[in-house]
């Protein structure tokens, strides 16, 4: 088993639009916890809240898809970013992702899936076969050693 995403960049605001909507992508289907917020922090960086507007303007249909089991902190999440959120997504596994793609109305071919983590976030959209777009961790700089070291361990099945 190889995970291989579409698109490695650092962060999602380098996430060319103009590029995607020319590919036929029509929607984003994004992690949480460190793709998009920092985990726990319930709050959101400014230039990622101006882009997410800018992804609305823009026609994108967006939603977000946890793995997080924390109801009341995903209905924050919820309100903060005024994207839907569905919490207990259990990715990879598939049946909350194609809940998703219900609820924004498109089909897996018309999405991306964005996030942090290989085995995952990037293994669920990889099944799906729609496009996948990983990004570095928001707060990489300041995690403990031993999940640094889990996430230099994950990257060993991704092939870029
Ligand atoms: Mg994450």
């Amino acid at each position: 088993m190889l995970v291989k995403p579409s698109l490695i960049i650092e962060d999602i605001t380098q996430i060319d639009l103009a590029a995607l909507k020319a590919a036929g992508i029509r929607g984003f289907i994004f992690d949480l916890d460190n793709t998009i917020m920092a985990p726990h922090s319930g709050t959101l960086e400014d230039r990622i809240a101006a882009w997410l507007t800018i992804l609305q303007v823009e026609g994108f249909k967006c939603l977000v898809l946890s793995n997080n089991k924390k109801a009341d902190y995903c209905q924050m999440a919820e309100n903060v970013l005024n994207i839907p959120v569905i919490s207990h997504a259990a990715k990879p596994r598939r049946a909350k992702f194609r809940e998703a793609l219900g609820m924004i109305g498109l089909t897996a071919t018309e999405v991306a899936m964005v996030g942090d983590r290989p085995l995952t976030d990037i293994w669920v959209g990889q099944r799906m076969g729609s496009y996948t777009i990983l990004v570095d961790p928001l707060i990489k700089h300041s995690e403990k050693v031993y999940i640094k070291v889990l996430r230099r361990m994950e990257r060993l099945f991704v092939r870029g």
